[in-house]
């Protein structure tokens, strides 16, 4: 009863799964969410992913991080809100959170399962977030249906056992994207988006100069701005992933092998001027 059905998805796809909005739209519009992660040594990869968000689009955008560590935060992305605590109850406001990147390993994986709990939307999960889960298979059934899980091979491997070719890597995705009710987002070269049906999605834009530290960041920061202005899950997943590409295309036109994880995020703006 599941889909086999597979895309390709190019350049030409990509504007049917974007919203528009008016003249008249205010920072609301665009969104609200909530970035949780970063810790000693690791407040970049949260960074990161807070400025890739706002070069997305967020309205507003808020870091949940060490207290002690904002002013990284505030020197680094001055548009951005540093929250020092959140009551689990008040997690409604936010439109879309994204949780992990920089995290560290030392978060009590209850406290983990309870923001899970009480949020009742998709949320976006990766790196040090989707290393708990590894650890700790019971909070899978916590995480909000329609959430998007972005794992790299490694990540992939500690989520769901190892597999003997691509093919099986596939085919395990499918599987768990069926069982957890997560579109999961298993990236690398052609980036595959497997949806809670079966379907999947295969990227095809981005280079191999992207293969660079905080990369992956970028990508949580921007799939979180478009599910925080208001895209459903799929067309969050494929315009993050696809324009993500296309930023490091773009970046890597100048900087080639010089190319870090800001660079893309500055180009994010560009994709848009490229799809127009
Ligand atoms: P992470 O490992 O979490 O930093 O994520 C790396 C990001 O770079 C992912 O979005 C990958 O899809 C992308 N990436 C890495 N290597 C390649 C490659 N050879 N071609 C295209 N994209 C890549
Ligand atoms: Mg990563």
């Amino acid at each position: 009863s599941f889909s086999q059905k597979k895309y390709y998805v190019q350049k030409k796809d990509i504007p049917s799964f974007h919203r528009k909005f008016n003249n008249f739209s205010h920072k609301g519009d665009f969104g609200r969410i909530l970035l949780i992660g970063g810790d000693q040594g690791k407040m970049g990869a949260i960074l990161l992913c807070s400025r890739a968000a706002l070069r997305t689009g967020s309205g507003l955008v808020h870091v949940f991080a060490p207290w002690d560590e904002r002013l990284v935060i505030q020197v680094g992305a001055p548009e951005v809100m540093v929250v020092n605590d959140f009551s689990l109850s008040d997690l409604g406001i936010f439109d879309a959170i994204g949780i992990g990147p920089g995290w560290g390993l030392e978060v009590d994986p209850n406290y983990f399962e309870m923001i899970l709990q009480s949020f009742n939307s998709p949320v976006v999960i990766d790196a040090d977030g989707l290393n708990i889960l590894s650890k700790n298979p019971n909070l899978l059934k916590a995480i909000p249906p329609n959430s998007i899980l972005t794992p790299h091979i490694k990540e992939f491997e500690r989520l769901a056992g190892s597999f003997k070719d691509q093919i099986e890597r596939l085919e395990k995705a499918r599987e768990f994207s069926i069982n957890h009710k997560v579109f999961l987002v298993l990236k690398g070269a052609f980036t595959c988006i497997t949806c809670p049906d079966g379907s999947q999605y295969f990227n095809s834009s981005g280079n191999k100069y992207m293969a660079t530290a905080g990369s992956g960041d970028v990508l949580t920061g921007m799939i979180t701005s478009f599910l925080g202005q208001g895209y459903d899950s799929l067309s969050a997943a494929i315009c993050g992933v696809f324009q993500h590409g296309l930023a490091g295309e773009l970046a890597s036109v100048k900087k080639r092998r010089g190319m870090v994880a800001s660079d893309i995020l500055e180009t994010i703006p560009q994709t848009y001027l490229n799809l127009d």
